[in-house]
């Protein structure tokens, strides 16, 4: 835990990983924790994490990065954090994020902006761009994100670490503040695939608080990780390899296959046909989602409040357009006409339809291979501020990871390759709850 501050006061003035530190908190808890019989270590005993600042702890800020809750100090822990706790994990911070984890390069944070620390003018990746920079940095070697349409697997790959978004109902959602509740998972960030995994094997599991957690077993995931994958079966989508992915990445991503092939594996290219309804099918259903969710920032309950308001309707007013930033309010507005009773019958009903017929592309494709192979990210790393800045193309590179949240299957990025002193991440998908042999592959590829 020292060391892990050690590292956080030598590299975050530049990186700017963090949102808040509990160091006071943390060393005390690691003192305590030294005097623990042998019998009562948990399985992480002693490793500092951080965690993503729209995951809520107990008496400590938790702002989604944004100004509506700069000030809110929740009164419970969420369930992953309690996880943790069990496990013997030392909470060091808070991580910066995009508002609400809306975004993808963590630059919609309203606090700051956090640095890629393989170039520190390069963004990290988002939403959990300050989780996974932090990793990368060496300033902890866990950190908790969230993924509702890319926002672990896309910064892992940013930053030349490993992340996870495991199966929808995997992980309790209770206490993370809910952006697209059906799309919403927690994942976890790590340096090694086997880290990723005893992780995972902490934080996972039913949990009564919250409804949509899966009572499904979770197999010894680092039983598994035995470097063995011969005669694995591998799709490759030739939607995920096309015009829009950068010659460098997809020079990577062929040589992972060739390796893979030498352990054994064998690959063919595949059709997902609906991949291209993906990226309007998400921002359709997340919005109107969001919407819906975002409804409780209301200035009264929760958060902002505005100084003297007249009336109630001002507070509302107020406190929404002020403590919201612009993408958060944007998104907010697409949700509530996507829901309003004059579209939702053509936009909200047509998206869920169209959400069933991507589950059942990858249904298709599972019935004759074990795993599904492509790019995490179109392109490495992005500038800070730079041209890549319209929302169209940041929302086109979206298609090669939203559809695994809209079935709500697990993929794991992984790094397969550097172009220009910048990491490319390699994304795996697997089958719902086979999260076992994502990190088996990962961890033999690796
Ligand atoms: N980039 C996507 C978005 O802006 C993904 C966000 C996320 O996974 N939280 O919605």
């Amino acid at each position: 835990t020292e060391d892990s501050f050690k590292q956080i006061k030598a590299l975050d003035d530049k990186v700017q990983a963090f949102l808040t530190l509990t160091e006071e908190d943390a060393l005390a808890r690691a003192e305590q924790l030294d005097n623990e019989p042998l019998e009562n270590r948990g399985s992480l005993f002693g490793l500092p994490i951080g965690i993503k600042d729209n995951i809520i702890t107990k008496g400590i800020t938790t702002t989604c990065a944004s100004k509506m809750l700069e000030n809110f100090v929740p009164v419970y822990d969420a369930a992953v954090v309690e996880k943790v706790h069990e496990a013997g994990m030392i909470s060091v911070g808070k991580l910066n994020m995009d508002e609400f984890a809306m975004g993808s390069t963590t630059e919609r944070s309203a606090f700051q902006t956090t640095h890629n620390p393989w170039k520190l003018d390069r963004v990290p990746g988002g939403s959990s761009g300050g989780s996974a920079a932090a990793v990368a940095a060496g300033e902890v070697l866990f950190s908790l994100g969230t993924d509702t349409g890319g926002s672990v697997r896309q910064p892992a790959a940013f930053c030349g670490i490993v992340g996870m978004k495991p199966t929808y109902g995997r992980i309790s959602r209770y206490g993370l503040v809910a952006f697209a509740s059906s799309l919403d998972q927690i994942g976890p960030l790590t340096r090694t695939v086997e880290d990723n995994a005893m992780l995972l094997s902490a934080i996972a599991g039913v949990d009564h608080r919250d409804s949509s957690s899966s009572s499904k077993e979770i197999p010894n995931l680092i039983a598994g990780l035995t470097g063995d994958i011969k005669g694995l079966r591998i799709a490759v989508p030739k939607e995920y390899m096309g015009e829009g992915v950068a010659q460098d990445v997809k020079e990577s991503v062929q040589a992972a296959l060739t390796v893979l092939e030498s352990l054994g594996a064998t690959w063919d290219e595949v059709s997902l046909p609906h991949s291209h309804y993906a990226s309007p099918t998400y921002y359709a259903i997340a919005t109107a989602e969001a919407s819906s969710n975002l409804a409780r920032f209301d200035g009264i309950r929760y958060g902002y409040h505005p100084e003297n308001a007249k009336n109630l309707n001002e507070i509302y007013l107020r406190a929404r357009a002020e403590g919201f930033g612009t993408e958060v309010k944007k998104r907010i507005l697409y949700g509530t006409y996507a829901l309003s009773a004059d579209h939702h019958e053509d936009l909200y009903v047509k998206a869920m339809k169209v959400r069933t017929l991507i589950a059942q592309d990858f249904a298709s494709v599972f019935e004759n291979y074990d795993i599904i192979v492509g790019p995490t990210s179109a392109t490495t790393a992005y500038e800070i501020g730079g041209v890549v800045r319209d929302s169209l193309t940041l929302y086109t590179n979206d298609i090669l990871t939203v559809p695994v949240n809209l079935a709500g299957i697990p993929a794991i990025s992984i790094p397969c390759g550097f172009s220009d002193g910048l990491p490319i991440g390699l994304q795996m998908i697997g089958k719902h709850f086979d999260e076992a042999t994502l990190y088996r592959v990962a961890h033999a590829f690796e």
